[in-house]
């Protein structure tokens, strides 16, 4: 996307996404005229009331599940904290080991070390090179303690996507029950809850350019959880206080327009995507591409360079008013390499000299032409000064 006001190029779709302005146009009235709390017992509480089972019934239709099984939260970290969390403290007569991967989002990884404290025992699954986690090795982790495995579909920073149609099946009839954190592949990829037996599936509004802060949580009819936030017992007591009524029926507008324009937005990012992964990868010497050649987002592009470092890249791209980013906008401020990236195999100095490139539905292809324009040059010029880089 190509801001009118900065003429930006935003290479960054994966850290936040603009609100689509038919989304805006949804949520304009929950502001003011159709305003409301759907607790209270008047008419406007009673159309409140209305608006958000709509948007509950919308969300559900999205993902293909039962409104019933829609559980809306203030966005995935929340979503995930319940289910792991409420899931665990809930089940524990069953069982006191979750298994989760070493690729999983900053949110899953601190609240395992959570459950840790709680005497729960988890275990970490590595993966492949690719950041492809395999479902025998997942499987070969499951003992009779093991209550739940914790997937992410696919990954925030890397692109990898995971099997998890065969995970699902794989769990299906152990009596582990399955959560997956479905963030980065929401709105990207085919997410049917009818076709793939998972228990919990978090997802967020932003991520398919609905409003942030808002997000939901999937319960399957009969999966128990404990609550973890406490307070009016709102969402059928598992997620207490006042919904964000303009967020939700955001979030339910966007998934609307997500359901009905995934599969050509798809096509079109990915052919985006493999040109700038061809031109990058020819033309600039020295770079590599991280994560799956071919499992991986139609809207994740992520480079290795050799010899450089992914910051200053980032910075020198800023200054030609490029917006990129090398890794996850989560952590993104702390000096530590992504912990996917080392999960995958690479050595500190290899994670540190990467950059990730993700695309969304306002991306042109004048953008990959901007950033060709200018990457090979800015790339040489960074090698110039490095006492790393010797060219081969
Ligand atoms: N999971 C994944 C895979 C993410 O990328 C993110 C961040 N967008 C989150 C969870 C947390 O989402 P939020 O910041 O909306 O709570």
């Amino acid at each position: 996307m190509v801001s009118s006001q900065t003429d930006e190029v935003y290479l960054d779709y994966q850290s936040a996404r603009p609100v689509d302005h038919r989304v805006v146009e949804a949520m304009q009235p929950y502001f003011t005229e159709r305003f409301g709390n759907p607790a209270s017992l008047h008419g406007v509480g009673d159309r409140a009331t209305e608006a958000l089972e709509d948007s509950r019934a919308k969300v559900a239709a999205f993902l293909n599940a039962t409104p019933r099984e829609i559980i809306f939260t203030s966005g995935a970290t929340e979503s995930n904290n319940l289910a792991l969390i409420g899931f665990a403290r809930r089940n524990k007569r069953s069982g006191n080991h979750v298994v989760i991967t070493e690729m999983e989002h900053i949110s899953i990884l601190n609240i395992a070390k959570y459950l840790e404290q709680e005497g729960f025992r988890v275990t970490r699954v590595p993966p492949d090179q690719y950041g492809r986690i395999s479902p025998e090795r997942l499987r070969a982790r499951v003992t009779d303690e093991t209550i739940l495995v914790s997937v992410g579909w696919a990954s925030n920073e890397i692109g990898t996507v995971q099997a998890i149609p065969a995970i699902a099946e794989m769990l299906r009839g152990t009596g582990v029950a399955l959560h997956v954190d479905a963030v980065a592949a929401e709105g990207q990829l085919p997410v049917d809850m009818a076709a793939v037996p998972v228990d919990l599936l978090s997802i967020s509004s932003n991520d398919i350019y609905g409003p942030q802060g808002v997000g939901a949580l999937y319960v399957r009819k009969g999966v128990r959880l404990a609550a973890v936030t406490m307070g009016g017992g709102q969402e059928r007591g598992l997620r207490s206080g006042t919904e964000n009524l303009p967020g939700v029926v955001g979030m339910a507008a966007a998934a609307g327009i997500a359901a009905g324009e995934m599969s050509a937005e798809s096509v079109r990012l990915a052919a985006m995507r493999d040109r700038l992964i061809r031109e990058v990868l020819s033309n600039v010497p020295d770079s590599h591409l991280n994560g799956h050649p071919t499992e991986r987002l139609p809207n994740n592009a992520h480079f290795r360079f050799e010899g450089i470092e992914g910051e200053s890249l980032l910075l020198s791209l800023r200054d030609e008013g490029i917006a990129v980013s090398t890794g996850s906008a989560c952590s993104s401020k702390t000096l530590e390499p992504s912990h996917t990236l080392i999960s995958c195999g690479l050595l500190h100095e290899e994670a540190h000299g990467s950059l990730e490139l993700t695309l969304g539905r306002f991306s042109r292809e004048s953008d990959v032409d901007r950033v060709m324009q200018v990457l090979p040059g800015v790339v040489k010029r960074l090698r110039g000064l490095s006492p790393l880089y010797r060219a081969k």
